[in-house]
């Protein structure tokens, strides 16, 4: 069960492949901080190779056939990739899925308050974090506003080294003699990560004049008024670009690794393949942190209904074959999974751990107590697995999400699984995973890419 550091192994080509994949992965976290910010990018690149608006193509009445490349997106969040494969769709697809959200801070509906002579936007953290991490830092804001009118204001403030950042702020050590005693859940309570955002007051203005001025500022700048924000999704998220990591260069730090690094992999082997047997299908989806509820989570409808639109564009619609196209399909749903800390190797069981550098990660199950919510993929279908990765060369390893008890998560797999489909949780390692920024092996990006283009062609 050896398995080498895929670091040793390269040629001098595909060193070279493995930097441009990881620049232009870089390029996609700089400009995807949010999963709408995600889905535009992701839109951009399918039209770039060729894709066309399924919504588009139901108006024409034109129809689909094999070789055609579709895509829809789903409220601006998630989208669905077609690429309509050789054999007959009723055989199955081969599916990529991973998550486009990420652990966050949003801001509330009625956030914009006054307080020792400080203005702040109250807020509401989103995913599962640990509340201390995500005080003093800088951070910036993305998202949109949209006024009674349906207007929307896009919001990107903070990335720009010339625009100002935020941040929310921490006790000083010297009075945090009691704070220091509070168990780590407690240091910084979720009540107390409001951002900081302005300490001026407005000439001429006698009560909450800080308030006051960050509203005129908001008007003028943006044309918000404070009503506004009841209909605006505003994500605060660390400020600043995604870096190489390490005196070799061998790491990538940035935040939102979870989930874009499956997302951007899985997309791009979608984009790059062409000629499939089988049809393939990418699934970039939203709320996965938050349980996979809501109209753009996995949960939704909106993967079922887009397949159906797909049959039927092909006037292949019947219910019977619509299950029969999920039943008989093959996924891999991409998530990322914990690499092995030797500061923390207690967690880990090391047999069955993920390390960096050593290819991409399946999780036959994850879960927790037990496997307790787990998709567990059948003994076959990683059997099917092997022998693809085998016959193209792609280095993987299988893992553990820790060890027996020390905690858990879940995925998008068993959701799928749901269709009576074969489903694995497969991914790329990750060190401080859900931290403001995530540490990953540029090895195994590249590996993850190159194990998704070798499940598309089977
Ligand atoms: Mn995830
Ligand atoms: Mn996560």
């Amino acid at each position: 069960m050896e398995r080498a550091n895929l670091w040793t192994t390269y040629s001098e080509e595909q060193l070279g492949e493995l930097e441009k994949l990881n620049e232009s992965y870089k390029e996609f976290l700089d400009c995807g901080k949010t999963e709408r910010e995600c889905i535009r990018e992701a839109v951009r690149m399918a039209k770039e190779a060729g894709y066309q608006d399924l919504d588009e193509v139901l108006q024409s009445g034109r129809g689909l056939k094999s070789g055609d490349f579709v895509y829809r997106v789903c409220m601006e969040k998630s989208i669905a990739l077609f690429q309509i494969g050789e054999e007959p769709i009723e055989n199955g697809m081969n599916i990529l899925g991973a998550h486009v959200d990420s652990p966050r801070i949003d801001v509330k509906q009625n956030p914009l308050y006054e307080a020792g002579e400080l203005s702040y936007l109250d807020t509401h953290y989103y995913g599962g974090v640990k509340k201390y991490q995500w005080v003093t830092l800088p951070l910036a804001i993305h998202g949109v506003v949209v006024k009674s009118d349906g207007t929307k204001v896009e919001i990107v403030i903070g990335e720009d080294e010339k625009e100002p950042a935020f941040v929310i702020t921490d006790l000083l050590i010297h009075l945090a003699q009691e704070q220091m005693e509070a168990k780590a859940s407690k240091v910084v309570e979720g009540e107390k990560l409001d951002l900081l955002v302005g300490n001026r007051p407005l000439l001429g203005e006698e009560k909450e004049a800080v308030k006051a001025n960050v509203r005129k500022l908001l008007k003028e700048k943006y044309n918000i008024v404070e009503e506004d924000f009841v209909s605006a999704e505003l994500e605060i998220v660390p400020a600043g670009k995604a870096r190489d990591c390490g005196i070799d260069r061998s790491m990538i730090l940035a935040y939102g690794q979870d989930d874009r690094v499956c997302a951007f992999t899985s997309l791009l082997a979608m984009l790059e393949m062409k000629n499939l047997k089988k049809t393939a299908c990418c699934l970039l989806v939203d709320k996965e942190e938050i349980g996979s509820v809501g109209a753009t989570g996995m949960h939704s409808r909106f993967f079922e209904n887009t397949v159906a639109e797909i049959l039927n564009a092909m006037g292949e619609y019947s219910d019977l074959k619509l299950r029969r196209t999920l039943a008989n399909s093959k996924m891999l749903s991409s998530d990322v999974s914990a690499a092995f800390d030797p500061m923390y190797e207690n967690v880990f069981e090391k047999k069955n751990a993920a390390y960096f550098g050593h290819g991409i990660v399946f999780n036959k199950y994850t879960g927790s107590r037990g496997k307790s919510g787990s998709n567990d993929a059948n003994a076959e279908y990683v059997a099917y697995l092997r022998h693809i990765l085998e016959k193209h060369q792609v280095s993987f390893q299988t893992a553990e999400l820790g060890r027996v008890d020390a905690g858990g998560g879940g995925t998008i797999a068993y959701i799928l699984a749901n269709y009576g489909m074969n489903v694995i949780d497969s991914g790329v390692a990750v060190l401080n995973m859900h931290a403001p920024w995530e540490v990953t092996s540029k090895a195994d990006v590249y590996e993850a890419y190159r194990g998704y283009k070798a499940f598309l062609e089977g």
